[in-house]
């Protein structure tokens, strides 16, 4: 009796973990930085495993407790293949990884959004190349990967000044980027930018930069609100959802563009799509993320499902309904980037426990200048109140400029 008491107790318990798995695949990703930390908070809700691949302090690791982790980079092949072997689907949430053995180990697990979709992306010039064989527009482009001077001054010639040099591979919040703005900046900007592989960009005159989340699922292409973004020193500072003062009309635009970019890639998955919109109203695709995006984050507070939702949805499958893709309420997310002092982000966020902003710290080690260590939302009735609201944290933000 003692000895079926004890199997009867252990049927019950395993019955009650079967019970309470939603999904039982589990999810790999490449990279455990902020963006991997709220995919987790996402599948935490779920009780869905994502396992990381990253070193031990990695933020998403942070708030995850599994035996599934995977200690290492996610440039490292053999990382990648530890994690695969772990792992029902693998997805990424940083596109400059190692596609070759992607590549290889989407012959025994899924990997989404394709490895071609990221081997495309990771190139910023192919990827231009790529969008404009499926007809979406982008900013005019030269490559010159291996070119001597004469050719950057051809360029000069071509577009006019400034134009935009920027390396094709490696590239994120600006650093890969140089504003050419005549020609005696050409050796300048070899010698910065070094011997990363180049191409240039004619400039775009734009009124403003816009952003779309967009969800690939198995069925087609969806997509999040249109926000403003807004840059400061070539970082995301700001996003303004909806935009302010554009139409209708043209927000509908930006959204068919987006999808239409979108469609041109394989595999499944959130994407953030950035956009340029011109003085004389047309929009041109900046690029594209193959991942959860800064300028989605607003989702998280704003949206019935957020980014990171419907990026676990979207690569298991599981159902998206459009509604949970609306705007519930106007929102505004400003990012709290490293200061000059190590903890001026942690005093930015103290600011913030008085108002209506929700607040995102990542847990982040070292604050360098300009990294990004946290993110502020506030959502209202409307933009204009949001804008009340959210006034005093951005003028802490700018005072600690100096
Ligand atoms: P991210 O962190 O978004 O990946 P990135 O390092 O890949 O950034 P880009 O998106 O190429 O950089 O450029 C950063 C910013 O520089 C853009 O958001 C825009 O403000 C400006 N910019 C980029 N290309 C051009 C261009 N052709 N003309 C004018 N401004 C540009
Ligand atoms: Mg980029
Ligand atoms: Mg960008």
């Amino acid at each position: 009796r003692k000895f079926e008491r004890a199997r009867g107790r252990r049927r019950s318990r395993g019955f009650k973990v079967i019970l309470s798995i939603m999904d039982s695949r589990k999810v790999g990703v490449l990279g455990g930085g902020q963006l991997g930390r709220m995919l987790i908070e996402a599948a935490n809700r779920l009780n869905i495993q994502v396992n990381v691949l990253d070193g031990t302090a990695a933020p998403a690791k942070q708030i995850s407790s599994h035996d599934g982790h995977i200690e290492g980079s996610f440039k490292d092949a053999a990382a990648v293949k530890r994690l695969a072997q772990v792992s029902d689907v693998v997805t990424v949430e940083i596109e400059h990884v190692d596609t070759h053995m992607l590549e290889e180990v989407s012959k025994e697990v899924a990997v989404e959004p394709h490895w071609k979709t990221l081997r495309i992306i990771k190139n910023k010039y192919d990827q231009k190349k790529h969008l404009i064989d499926h007809g979406v527009a982008v900013a005019e482009s030269k490559d010159l990967e291996g070119a001597g001077e004469q050719s950057f001054k051809e360029v000069g010639n071509e577009f006019g000044y400034p134009y935009m040099l920027k390396s094709k591979t490696e590239a994120y919040d600006g650093r890969g980027n140089y504003v050419v703005k005549s020609e005696g900046d050409i050796a300048a900007a070899r010698e910065t930018l070094g011997d990363r592989p180049l191409y240039a960009e004619r400039w775009a005159n734009f009124r403003m930069e816009l952003a779309v989340m967009v969800v690939k699922t198995k069925d087609g292409v969806k997509t999040f609100p249109v926000v403003e973004t807004v840059h400061e020193d070539n970082i995301c500072k700001l996003t303004y959802a909806p935009p302010r003062n554009v139409s209708k009309n043209q927000v509908a635009k930006a959204q068919e563009l987006a999808k239409k970019a979108i469609g041109a890639f394989e595999g499944k998955g959130v994407f953030g799509v950035e956009m340029f919109l011109l003085n004389d109203d047309d929009l041109l695709v900046n690029e594209i993320a193959p991942r959860p995006h800064n300028s989605g984050h607003y989702t998280i507070e704003a949206c019935p499902l957020s980014q990171y939702d419907a990026h676990l949805r979207a690569i298991l499958d599981l159902p998206i309904p459009d509604s949970g893709l609306r705007l519930r309420e106007p929102a505004i997310m400003l990012n709290i980037l490293g200061g000059q002092t190590p903890d001026s982000h942690v005093q930015i966020a103290k600011k913030a426990l008085d108002s209506n902003a929700s607040i995102h710290l990542y847990g982040k080690g070292d604050a360098r200048p300009g990294r990004k260590m946290g993110h502020l939302v506030v959502t209202a009735p409307t933009l204009a109140a949001a804008e009340r609201e959210i006034q005093p944290l951005i003028d802490a933000v700018d005072s600690q400029k100096g």
